[in-house]
């Protein structure tokens, strides 16, 4: 053999080592987040630190029974997302952070890795669980997005349950909105009709985690398929329609079975800019990083991302490879994450120091 033949070969086989990850592939596994940003243990109460830890601990619940009775990834993420989104803790469904109008608008994806079908939805207002208009656009109609009016249209046709904007209503993102309006010297709208009247006082002590709390959720069944959600009100105080990542395909949300799955959170602009979910897929694809490396890479670029204003991306992924290994990255001081896999134990964590 010539010895450049034999360095190839040798390359090669070190390229094939850190390409597939060691560790045995579970039967099935489930990664979650509820949102990154600057979450701190100085800013938050033991008692809704121990909300948010029950919470996380529930979502592994939903998706893990599922996953071990065989079923798909898609029909965990759906019942794991559509769960945090009855939920007032997460930015998301009711408890979504509020528009610069004083209404939430609603963005929601939903990608299938065995085909890289995918659904999205953008700034709904009636659709109960976003969720699943997301997945309604991806089995039942032709398109992959689909946004306000007209996406409400559609879900009225599936028969989707339908509430009035004021259902979403919580008063601590209404808090949260009056807060941020004031701070921008924007007007504050009237409280939604249907909202419960002002309450005489407000303590913001131990919640003010202004806007995070975007859900989203990567599964890989014991079929071997991975799909990945999420579901995000956005950002405080948006304003002129303004979408992020959350609903954008190759952003906010990926999957591509035997390479991986991805969810993001975070300021929705870097990660569109970034392309920050197809990004971490075709680096496992094509660079053959492992699930962790691609993650810490890009949430690196993210970080190194600069806007207008001088500010750079903040936020964080949650990450399966195409083996059902989890993995997850962020540049905030925290970010609500969780995993299982099958036989394994629950890993929930919140602050960066964890
Ligand atoms: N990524 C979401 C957005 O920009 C917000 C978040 O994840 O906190 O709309």
């Amino acid at each position: 053999m010539k010895w450049w033949t034999f360095l190839s070969l040798a390359m090669l086989a070190a390229c094939a080592t850190t390409a597939t990850p060691q560790a045995p592939a579970p039967r099935w596994s489930i990664v979650v987040h509820g949102g990154a940003g600057v979450i701190e243990r100085s800013g938050m109460t033991s008692e809704l630190e121990a909300q948010y830890r029950a919470a996380m601990n529930r979502a592994l619940t939903t998706g893990g029974d599922i996953l071990e009775r065989g079923g798909s990834s898609l029909d965990a993420i759906q019942a794991v997302i559509s769960e945090m989104e009855e939920d007032p803790l997460f930015n998301a469904g009711r408890g979504a952070v509020f528009a610069a109008d004083g209404t939430n608008q609603l963005d929601s994806s939903i990608m299938d890795g065995r085909t890289r079908a995918a659904g999205a939805v953008a700034g709904a207002t009636r659709t109960r669980h976003p969720i699943q208009l997301a997945r309604r656009v991806m089995e039942q109609s032709p398109h992959v997005m689909l946004m306000g009016q007209g996406a409400e249209e559609f879900a009225r046709s599936q028969g989707l349950e339908e509430v009035p904007n004021s259902y979403f209503f919580t008063e601590r993102r209404w808090q949260q909105l009056e807060a941020e309006l004031r701070r921008r010297g924007l007007p504050i709208p009237p409280r939604p009709e249907g909202a419960p009247p002002p309450p005489q006082s407000w303590n913001m002590d131990g919640i003010d985690d202004h806007q995070f709390g975007t859900v989203g959720v990567v599964a890989y069944d014991t079929h071997g398929n991975i799909a990945a959600g999420t579901s995000t009100g956005g950002t405080t105080a948006k304003r002129w329609g303004r979408i992020g990542d959350a609903p954008i395909i190759g952003a906010g949300t990926y999957a591509q079975n035997g390479v991986c799955g991805v969810s993001a959170t975070g300021t929705g602009e870097f990660f569109i800019r970034v392309g920050v979910a197809r990004d971490i897929c075709a680096r496992i694809e094509f660079q053959h990083m492992s699930a962790q490396e691609a993650a810490d890479t890009v949430i690196a670029e993210v970080g190194a991302t600069t806007n207008t204003a001088g500010a750079t991306g903040d936020g964080g992924v949650i990450v399966m490879d195409g083996r059902g290994h989890a993995a997850w990255a962020f540049n905030t001081p925290g970010m609500y994450r969780a995993t299982l896999s099958a036989g394994g134990q629950p890993v929930v964590q919140i602050f960066a120091d964890e």
